[in-house]
């Protein structure tokens, strides 16, 4: 793909921290409606890259273009203004509010929901994940972890992106919420069907399930990166043993 017809390009990135180069020198693509798997090891500066393109941590050089605007020079709301979500490990949910009120903020908070637009966008939330509807009026901090990643995925799709960031959602979860999450990837309705997800993932397994194109990561470089379904597993497996 050409980098000016992307919805997201990246092209030479680094991210430090002090002196630690989390990533080094990465370039990719994810194209409009699009899912693009990136895989590693643990450490391997999945999160790192994630955290680049939404501009929360690390020192960043080279070029993040989104729809063919920088994405560097931006705080963190205007890039979620911009169309950009990104659901993060270790969750990032407002454990005071209620579930609901976790998913109107997110709705409103991204302006890019008329308000008549936000019940609707709640009731998507809740046609896929029926345990949120259940405790939709009870404190966010007092769900299971499931049902945290639930919703902080609920939360990226009321925001209606154009591109979601997923960080190893499959993470600490129990196989039957992880095969749930999935199966929404699997299945891309609604907003999922439109916008363009990179999703980190240590399980190439589950990852490659429900990607067209994946990128693979050892300390933080792009190792090699082709068609999910082409990948050669031997080489995925011997990236994450090298990093
Ligand atoms: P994981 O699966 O553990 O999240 P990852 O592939 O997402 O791994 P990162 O979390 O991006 O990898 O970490 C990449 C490197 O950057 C690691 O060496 C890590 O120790 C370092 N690192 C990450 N965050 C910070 C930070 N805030 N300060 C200093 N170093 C960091």
């Amino acid at each position: 793909m050409h980098t000016s017809d992307a919805l997201l390009a990246l092209d030479n990135l680094s991210v430090t921290y002090g002196h630690v180069r989390a990533v080094d020198g990465v370039s990719l693509t994810v194209g409009h409606g699009e899912v693009v798997a990136l895989l590693g090891a643990n450490g391997a500066g999945k999160s790192s890259l994630l955290r680049a393109i939404s501009g929360t941590g690390g020192e960043r050089n080279g070029s993040v273009l989104l729809q063919g605007e920088s994405l560097l020079d931006g705080a963190r709301y205007r890039v979620a203004r911009r169309g950009v979500a990104h659901a993060m490990e270790g969750r990032r949910i407002i454990g005071p509010l209620t579930v609901a009120d976790n998913l109107l903020l997110a709705a409103h908070a991204s302006q890019r929901n008329e308000r008549r637009a936000v019940p609707g966008r709640l009731d998507e939330v809740f046609s896929y994940f029926p345990k949120l509807y259940e405790r939709r009026a009870q404190h966010a901090g007092l769900l299971s972890g499931g049902e945290q990643q639930m919703l902080a995925i609920g939360r990226a799709i009321v925001s209606r992106p154009d591109l979601l960031l997923l960080d190893e959602p499959s993470m600490g979860l129990a196989p039957i919420v992880i095969e749930e999450i999935y199966e929404l990837l699997r299945s891309r309705e609604g907003t999922l069907a439109s916008c363009g997800i990179l999703l980190s993932e240590q399980s190439a397994a589950l990852a490659l399930g429900v990607s067209e194109r994946a990128y693979v990561l050892a300390r933080g470089r792009i190792v090699f990166d082709g068609r999910a379904d082409e990948l050669d597993k031997e080489k995925v497996a011997a990236a994450y043993l090298n990093n």
